[in-house]
């Protein structure tokens, strides 16, 4: 387990988000927040276990992400025949009717961008466990700040859906294990998003330096 012990939470003082006031950020225990005197926004938080949590959810979200990219996305059934899609092929099949502009978003919202958010995670909170910082720490951790916007992998699977209804009178439509843990991926991803607490993070990197 990380240690969010409270003695590893320097006081600090800090500028509030909201109202731009100057609050002197004590010590923070696990499991607490601290507020702003003035208008009671968030300066920082101190959840409990929160970059366990993120790790949790980086391995989950790493084997459902697989699941995703390797099984059947859908199946199309027309007059006896089935057709199985998978999202790469589908990827490729965009490229091959020309599509590339498409098929390049797809790639990267939908493929490479959680791939690198799932890496990043664990290469930043993997060898905190052993006790070390990662080596490329500020680089990997500026490359997730500046990956994440680019992980749409909701807005794809609403897509989805609006194709489902659409083709849903001309053929019959099967949703593919990977649908689903790709909309479970969806919260998996958001939920080790919400846990990572920068604060406790860097305070743990330099616990480990
Ligand atoms: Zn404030």
């Amino acid at each position: 387990m990380f240690e969010s012990s409270a003695d590893a939470m320097p006081p600090t003082i800090t500028a509030c988000h909201e109202c731009d006031l100057l609050n002197h950020v004590p010590v923070l225990a696990p499991g607490t927040t601290a507020r702003c005197t003035r208008c009671n926004g968030v300066l920082y938080r101190n959840p409990k276990d929160c970059l366990d949590r993120t790790l949790a959810l980086a391995f989950a979200s790493l084997a459902l992400y697989l699941v995703a990219v390797t099984f059947p996305f859908l199946a199309f059934g027309s007059g006896g025949n089935v057709v199985e899609t998978s999202l790469l092929t589908g990827v490729r099949d965009l490229h091959r009717q020309g599509l590339d502009l498409l098929a390049a978003v797809v790639l990267i919202t939908s493929v490479i961008a959680p791939a690198a958010v799932i890496f990043c995670y664990m290469y930043l909170l993997l060898p905190l466990k052993r006790g070390r910082s990662p080596v490329y720490v500020q680089p990997v951790y500026r490359a997730l700040r500046a990956i994440t916007p680019w992980n749409m992998i909701e807005v794809f699977l609403l897509g989805i859906l609006v194709a489902l209804v659409k083709l849903a009178g001309m053929a019959e439509v099967i949703p593919g294990i990977a649908v689903w843990s790709f909309a479970i991926l969806i919260i998996t991803l958001a939920s080790a998003s919400s846990n990572f607490e920068p604060a406790v993070y860097w305070n743990e990197v330099e616990r480990c330096r």
